[in-house]
């Protein structure tokens, strides 16, 4: 029989798919569960999307679009970018694709071979390391643990980019920790990224809508514009807008960057369809109370969350400032028993919570921080403060 390449053997399937799938059985089965999960917004772009959608389909051209994005598309992803604090772009500077996350493979295609090194903190979100490993890249991990607030150290980047990393990948504000970097820690990182000239930098922000208490968004280039030239900023309508089925991501960087992503498009996908077009512009152009609500929320949720947490002796946790996660430390069940089951480390953990008191969490392993677990707090309002107590009587049966 032939063989499958070898990228495919590399290619692991998303460990929080694999969680989110095992609470979706067992929920099939007849079980009570809760899913803390998956990170998918729980809302809805406004009814202005669909209708710009259903317009734009009564008068579809059926055609295939450009490569690039539709220019009526590019331009309201350019204001949108210069609300956020970007100047000096333009279209020739852009590329969409189907989600950040292809923006972000194509973006690893197009500035990676074979070999080639991409360095990227830890806690991270799974797909970095999954794409590093399909294009044949070798990730670097630098580890950020809880006692640095799961946050990258200007020297700890120092050190990574005196090995030259053809990439830099960073995250902000971050899945899995819902981190967020202060303006004073990104100008310290930025004076770093300045002096190793020889590494792209992509900074995946696509949760900049999810920022909490007045610490508002930040990225490299606003404190070192010097770093235009080789940064390449990635966002999407997924969590902003309520939009991931839609699948829009968007990349701003340099000229010849946005032009490689594009060609990658016509081989990849050819182009959005133009129904998904109108929706995306729809939601950049149209009013953003939806977006401005929903932050609000979720940092009351996260909130409600910390103090659950608290009540739980031994499980210490960081406060998140955005996205709708929370990251605690789980280390101090390790080596315990719940109901007679040896509870090694964070997988064993998450597995005995969803199986004896039907809450999904994502083991910390999943995210290279074995010590901890993902609480995606974007579950229906009536399941939070359940689930949370289901957690603390799980905690509460170890021995
Ligand atoms: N980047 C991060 C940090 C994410 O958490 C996700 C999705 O969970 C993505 C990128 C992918 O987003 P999209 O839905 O636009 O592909």
């Amino acid at each position: 029989m032939p063989q499958l390449a070898k990228r495919v053997g590399r290619a692991k399937p998303s460990a929080i798919m694999l969680i989110a799938e095992k609470a979706k059985q067992l929920k099939a089965s007849g079980r009570d569960i809760i899913s803390f999960s998956i990170g998918v917004p729980n809302f809805l772009p406004g009814e202005h999307v669909y209708a710009a959608a259903r317009e734009a389909l009564s008068h579809d051209s059926g055609q295939y679009g450009s490569n690039r994005g539709a220019e009526a598309l590019l331009d309201a992803f350019l204001a949108h970018i210069e609300a956020l604090g970007f100047a000096g772009y333009g279209r020739e500077h852009l590329a969409t694709g189907v989600g950040a996350k292809q923006v972000l493979y194509n973006l690893a295609e197009a500035l990676l071979d074979e070999g080639d090194e991409i360095a990227f903190a830890a806690p991270f979100w799974t797909t970095y390391r999954d794409i590093a490993d399909i294009v044949g890249a070798r990730s670097h991990i630098l580890h950020c643990g809880q006692d640095q607030h799961y946050k990258l150290r200007p020297e700890q980047l120092d050190a990574a980019l005196a090995r030259r990393p053809k990439v830099f990948l960073f995250n902000n504000p971050s899945n899995p920790t819902g981190m967020v970097y202060t303006r004073e820690e990104i100008a310290a990182l930025a004076d770093v990224l300045v002096r190793h000239p020889d590494t792209w930098i992509i900074t995946d922000d696509i949760y900049n809508a999810l920022v909490f208490d007045d610490l508002g968004y930040h990225n490299f280039v606003f404190a070192r514009p010097e770093l235009k030239e080789r940064l390449i900023f990635v966002d999407s309508l997924s969590k902003t807008y309520g939009m991931p089925g839609w699948r829009v991501g968007f990349m701003a960087g340099p000229q010849e960057v946005a032009r490689a992503v594009t060609t990658l498009n016509s081989s990849h996908i050819t182009s959005l369809p133009e129904v998904v077009t109108a929706a995306a512009i729809a939601a950049l152009t149209g009013p953003q109370d939806i977006p401005r609500a929903k932050c609000a929320e979720f940092a009351a949720r996260r909130d409600t969350v910390l103090a659950a947490l608290a009540r739980i002796p031994g499980m210490q946790c960081p406060r998140p400032q955005g996205a709708f996660y929370v990251f605690p430390d789980i280390s101090f069940a390790f080596g315990k028993y719940h109901r007679e089951r040896s509870i090694e480390n964070d997988v064993a953990f998450c597995a005995a919570l969803l199986e004896t008191h039907g809450v999904a969490c994502v083991p910390g392993s999943a995210f290279g921080e074995p010590r901890a677990m993902r609480i995606s707090y974007t579950c229906p309002a009536a399941q939070l403060e359940p689930g949370l107590e289901r957690i603390r009587d799980f905690v509460a049966e170890l021995s």
